[in-house]
């Protein structure tokens, strides 16, 4: 055999035993809610989460107003998903955007009455001036605009509260989003196995060091009834999720 033909297999096997470790990889680490509605037990609002490929979308509601924290990659069957929950994308008012990667902005030509939250550190990943995963990837150009928080900002939606907390790490613009006080949503800043808070994944955070002071930074927080991830589904016991940050300076 040709030396060209032989480097070519090679090159061929090792690809494919790269995307079969990849696909196995993302199996065990991403555990996402099946979509459907979650069973939160609150007198106002219901809570619903949409499952594309190994990322979750919330939808949250008070019956009148509608908001989302994240939207998704964009798969067309979102709409399916959503129809079957009786929820209309063109009732949603607000997404809350907890980071520029594209599992969870992707979908923002489904909701086109929606304005886009997005801290404004993370801008720089979309308009391309920092570079997410090391060059390999450039970002398509936005054709939907943002509005862009900081830190520590409060907005009123209906019978919701959403209170913006900046956790970099994964990306510069991290974010997370308190729900009245007590729901917390965390998007790529952490993920829940066996109920304890963990790191998110170190070959795709930017920022490992960042994220760990981001999650310690959310473990002094009080009166969290729920803690919601965007991988790996939630926790109704954040004291015990955040027992060792709190505690430590992992
Ligand atoms: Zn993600």
């Amino acid at each position: 055999m040709e030396l060209g033909a032989i480097i070519g297999i090679s090159a061929g096997v090792f690809l494919l035993g790269l995307a079969i470790y990849f696909i196995l990889w993302q199996k065990k680490m991403f555990n996402p809610l099946p979509t459907g509605q979650i069973s939160v037990e609150d007198p106002q609002l219901q809570f619903y989460a949409i499952k594309e490929q190994s990322v979750n979308f919330f939808i949250i509601t008070d019956g009148l107003e509608y908001i989302m924290i994240d939207c998704g990659y964009g798969k067309s069957s979102l709409i399916s998903d959503m129809e079957k929950l009786k929820l209309d994308p063109k009732k949603i008012s607000h997404i809350f955007i907890t980071h520029a990667d594209l599992d969870h902005i992707g979908g923002r030509s489904f909701f086109p009455n929606a304005i886009f939250h997005l801290h404004e550190k993370d801008m720089q990943i979309i308009d391309g001036t920092t570079h997410r995963f090391k060059n390999v990837y450039k970002y398509p150009k936005v054709k939907h605009p943002f509005e862009l928080f900081s830190d520590g900002e409060n907005f009123e939606v209906g019978q919701m509260h959403v209170k913006t907390i900046a956790t970099p790490g994964h990306t510069p613009g991290s974010s997370s989003f308190l729900l009245n006080n007590c729901y917390l949503f965390t998007g790529d800043t952490l993920t829940l196995h066996n109920g304890e808070v963990h790191t998110f994944y170190k070959f795709i955070t930017m920022d490992m060091g960042s994220q760990k002071a981001s999650i310690r930074k959310l473990a002094h927080l009080e009166n969290i009834l729920f803690l919601f991830s965007a991988h790996t589904q939630f926790t109704a016991d954040f004291g015990r999720a955040m027992e060792k940050w709190k505690k430590s300076s992992m």
